[in-house]
């Protein structure tokens, strides 16, 4: 459609009429290609149902596709510049709310009770701004909201740290986290030449179904994750070298050494080649040893 925010005539048509400068703290790399929009938007399964929150809308491209299909689109947009811009572009369409919000420190819990109350299908779908991809993902998936999916463009680095298995360079404390909490897929690898401006590195959309119980069970999750990210405070040091250091004061050298072998853990293994399911065990072998 000629009508489109996402051609690069439009998309340039709209920068200039508003002397719009893109700003690269903020991440902005606006997706100027219809097909990835359509390809993202179908990616993520919205249907009329949906209700759709959207991180960094820039100027609307996905929004707008978003809002075509799903019941309705909240996006927070952090640059106040862009929020005319969007009252614009965006003004064909009555199903779409703007928040002019920092979206890591947004009460999103809040929101979702006040805008889709009511909704069975939430999803969050985003090209996300790449300097902050890890603490909006964390930072959402964390909080156990009322979020079924998300349908996220990132960079393609993080997106296959995600999605690796142990044992891929890739893989580290993130991975696990993620996995913990949903099932990752990478669904569509994107080339820098869809965007304005041109991003350094390539893109994939990525999408995470929430798992109904998390991927392995613990006893105490703080600490789970305190043994995983401790796992991997240096990479080329074996697993118990990292967990003496980072579990100073919380576990003897002698208690960690017991607990590696009950759980049948090489002393010299690396982070990297353990599974989810091993850091379970290992974590909650640990638990019976802190006082
Ligand atoms: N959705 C648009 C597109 O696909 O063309 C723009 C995507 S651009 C990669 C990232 C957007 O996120 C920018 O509009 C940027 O201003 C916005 N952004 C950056 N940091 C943000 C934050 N902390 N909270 C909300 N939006 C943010």
């Amino acid at each position: 459609n000629k009508k489109d925010i996402a051609t690069i005539t439009n998309t340039n048509h709209i920068i200039k009429k508003y002397n719009f400068h893109l700003k690269k703290s903020f991440g902005q790399n606006f997706l100027v290609d219809l097909n990835i929009l359509k390809n993202i938007v179908s990616s993520a399964d919205i249907t009329e149902e949906t209700g759709v929150i959207e991180i960094g809308p820039g100027i609307g491209a996905l929004t707008e596709q978003l809002a075509k299909k799903a019941k309705k689109v909240v996006a927070y947009e952090i640059d106040q510049r862009l929020i005319p811009i969007l009252d614009e572009t965006l003004q064909p369409y009555n199903n779409i709310i703007i928040i002019n919000e920092d979206i890591l420190k947004a009460n999103v819990n809040k929101m979702i009770e006040e805008e889709f109350n009511g909704y069975e299908d939430i999803a969050v779908v985003a090209n996300l701004p790449y300097y902050i991809t890890t603490p909006i993902l964390m930072g959402l998936i964390e909080k156990n909201l009322p979020i079924n999916r998300y349908c996220v463009m990132m960079q393609k680095e993080v997106a296959k740290r995600l999605s690796g298995g142990p044992n891929t360079k890739e893989y580290n404390s993130l991975t696990i986290a993620v996995n913990y909490y949903t099932i990752p897929k990478i669904v569509l690898t994107v080339p820098k030449t869809v965007f304005i401006p041109k991003p350094n590195v390539d893109s994939a959309v990525v999408r995470l179904d929430k798992r109904e119980e998390p991927a392995v069970k613990v006893n105490d999750e703080s600490f789970f994750f305190k043994v995983v990210r401790g796992s991997f405070i240096q990479r080329r040091k074996t697993i118990y070298n990292n967990l003496k250091q980072s579990l100073k004061g919380v576990l003897t050298t002698d208690d960690i050494k017991t607990a590696l072998k009950a759980v049948d853990i090489k002393e010299n293994a690396r982070g990297e080649s353990l599974t989810i399911e091993q850091f379970a065990k290992l974590s909650n072998e640990f638990i019976k040893y802190v006082t």
